[in-house]
Formats: structure tokens, C-alpha cells, sequence
């Protein structure tokens, strides 16, 4: 697949001057929420109404979503309010209820990208479409499945496409629902700038508290666009609860993200710069992260050597680690003077918290 501004030109259709912003339910409940809610953000900056109707849940027995029934809610949301309406498919009998419905925007959901069987259906019965079709982020952290998505919808000729960014899941228990992992959706847009790269913070947080941070990474990082849960009634929604705001709280958080615009070439200087420095920001955040995982071991080496006996500094496995250290950082551009100075210094570190460790 190659760069392909054609991607770009649905998007520049909206002829917008701040990000886009697609935004309703989680899920498609009642005729009566699915309006309230669209009317409620009909005349703000959303452009796109989201409701799902076919429910992808995790494990059995939770709500499924309404089916097809809320294909009609969805249109006379377009006909009362005039926002495009954006809904899930997850197979070919999906997308032909959708398309007969006239749905504007057909996404594919985070546990659909993980399978090729299943995308190739879906890009099969989209064949020729001018349809709008994003491709979210596949549930595991693998570039080449989400642009593999995307490359079978290309080849299907579907030309209004786009990604959603909607984080990753992971084992480990971190603040997010699913971890953003930044350095996949930069690595994407490095690859492919002209693909409309759309941030999904709702998924990535799990809970409302963070979303206004997540929103404002992502639109630092030149993200195209925000898909926002917005629900009447947040904490008695039928799924994702905890995530959800209500629409008088998105148009405020509109209002406080701070947009970057392309209007100058000074502009488009700090606008890069901003990126460039958000990608930074990203990485040191990492290494943190890193580092702290390292001093856990550590403490744990600290206390088997405590059980042991043994004394804490062990020069010939030291002087192992750094031989290697400096091979393998010398292949990534690193000098050997720095390579020692930082694991001499992560090193010291070591020996300190295990020497407490012993000594406590
Ligand atoms: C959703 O958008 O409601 C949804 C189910 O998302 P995801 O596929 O990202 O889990
Ligand atoms: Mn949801």
C-alpha cells in the first residue's frame, strides 16, 4: 500500500478548522437516548454520530447490543440533527444492514482487525463502497495487522479510509484500560501521513478522569481527529460506564484542549516541534517505566542474595552486562562513553536499593 492522499481528501471534505470529532453512545439503547444524546450534540464541533449496536463483548452473558433495530434510531438521528451516524460491523451481514440503513461511517472494531478472515469479509462486502471505513487498532500491539486491515480495504477499492487509535491490551494492570503505546500510532503516521489518524481516549482510559490528558497527547501528536463516548447518563449506561461523559462535558473539554493550527510556515515550524517533543515526552515516560521495572528485580536479586549470604557485587556477571551493553548500543548509534556512564549509573542505583534491602 502506498501513501495515498485520495485517504486524506473525505476528511479535508469536512473543511473543519479544529480536529474531528465523532462522538454518542458506547451503545445504542433506547429510541428515547439515542435521540436525547444526538440532539444534545447536534450544533457543537462533533460531526459524527457514534452508536454500537452490535456489541463486541469480552465474555457472554453482558449486554449485546440492541441489533439492527437501532439502524432506524441512527437515521432519524441523521434526519433531526443532520450528523453523520458511525456504527461497528463485525461481519457481512453487518455491513449489508448498515449499508441499507445508509449508515455514513463504518468502523471495525478492535477484537474484528485481530483476524484476517474476519476483515476480508467485511472489505469483501464493502467492495466499491464510498463509504467512510476506519480501521481500529487490532487488541494486541502489531502494526502489520492493523495496516494489513487497512491494506484489504484498499484493495477492495474503499478509498475513504482512516485508523482509530484505541489503545492495547495488556496483562499487567496499568492506569489505562488498554495501554496507548504511543509509538505505534507515531509509527503509522511516519509511515503513512496522509492516513486520517483518529484517537480513541475513551477505549485507551477506561475512565473519565484522564480522558482530556489522553485527548491532548493525542492531538500533540498531530492526531486527525477524537472518538468520544458521550452518553445522558454516564454512570447508568448499559456498557462502558465508567468511561462515558455526558455532552455538556465534551464541549467543555473541547474548549479546553489546545489545538494547534496550520496557518504559517512558523506554524507548521512549531508544529512539528511539538510532535517531535511529544514523541519525546512518550519515550522518557518509557524509560521511567523501564528503569523502575529494573530496580523491582533488583530489590528481588537483593533478596535472594540476603537468604543466600552472598555479598551484593558480583564484578564478573557486572562486567558481562556492560561488554554486551556496549555491543549492542554501539549498533544502535549509542558511544560507548555514554553507554557506561548510564548503566555505571543504573548500576550504583542497584547496589543501593539491594544494599538496603541486605541491610534492613
Ligand atoms: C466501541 O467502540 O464501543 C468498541 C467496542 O471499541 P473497541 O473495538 O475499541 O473495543
Ligand atoms: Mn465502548
Amino acid at each position: 500500500m502506498k501513501n495515498k492522499k485520495e485517504m486524506r481528501s473525505w476528511l479535508d471534505d469536512f473543511k473543519l478548522d479544529h480536529p474531528l470529532v465523532i462522538a454518542g453512545p458506547c451503545s445504542a439503547e433506547t429510541e428515547d437516548q439515542v435521540l436525547k444524546i444526538a440532539h444534545d450534540l447536534k450544533n457543537t464541533d462533533v460531526s459524527i454520530y457514534r452508536a454500537g449496536i452490535w456489541k463486541p463483548r469480552t465474555r457472554p452473558g453482558m449486554f449485546e447490543g440492541v441489533g439492527a433495530i437501532g439502524l432506524k434510531w441512527l437515521d432519524k438521528v441523521k434526519k433531526e440533527t443532520g450528523l453523520l451516524t458511525a456504527t461497528e460491523v463485525a461481519n457481512a451481514s453487518h455491513v449489508k444492514l448498515a449499508l441499507e440503513y445508509d449508515i455514513d461511517v463504518l468502523w471495525i472494531g478492535a477484537r474484528s482487525t485481530v483476524s484476517p478472515f474476519i476483515v476480508q469479509e467485511i472489505a469483501d462486502a464493502l467492495k466499491d463502497t464510498d463509504k467512510i471505513v476506519l480501521v481500529k487498532n487490532p487488541v494486541n500491539p502489531d502494526l502489520s495487522l492493523w495496516l494489513g486491515g487497512l491494506e484489504r480495504l484498499y484493495t477492495a477499492n474503499i478509498k475513504k479510509l482512516g485508523v482509530i487509535h484505541r489503545g492495547f491490551s495488556t496483562y499487567e494492570k496499568t492506569k489505562y484500560r488498554n495501554n496507548p503505546e504511543w509509538q505505534l500510532p507515531i509509527e503509522l503516521q511516519n509511515r503513512f501521513p496522509d492516513i486520517p489518524l483518529i484517537c480513541d481516549p475513551s477505549h485507551i482510559a477506561g475512565r473519565r478522569d484522564i480522558l482530556q490528558d489522553i485527548s491532548q497527547t493525542a492531538l500533540d501528536l498531530n492526531f486527525d481527529g477524537l472518538m468520544i463516548e458521550t452518553h445522558i447518563d454516564p454512570d447508568n449506561a448499559w456498557s462502558d460506564a465508567a468511561q462515558q461523559i455526558t455532552p455538556k462535558v465534551l464541549v467543555k473539554m473541547m474548549e479546553d484542549l489546545k489545538i494547534r493550527t496550520l496557518t504559517s510556515d512558523e506554524a507548521d515550524y512549531q508544529n512539528q516541534l511539538n510532535t517531535l517533543r511529544t514523541q519525546i515526552d512518550v519515550i522518557d515516560h518509557g524509560i521511567l517505566e523501564t528503569l523502575g521495572k529494573r530496580m523491582k528485580v533488583a530489590v528481588s536479586i537483593g533478596e535472594l542474595k540476603k537468604q543466600k549470604n552472598v555479598a551484593v557485587l558480583q564484578t564478573k556477571r557486572w562486567n558481562e552486562i556492560l561488554g554486551n551493553m556496549i555491543l549492542e548500543g554501539e549498533k544502535k548509534g549509542l558511544s560507548e562513553e555514554f553507554v557506561l556512564k548510564m548503566f555505571k549509573a543504573i548500576h550504583q542505583e542497584s547496589i543501593n536499593n539491594q544494599e538496603k534491602v541486605i541491610n534492613s
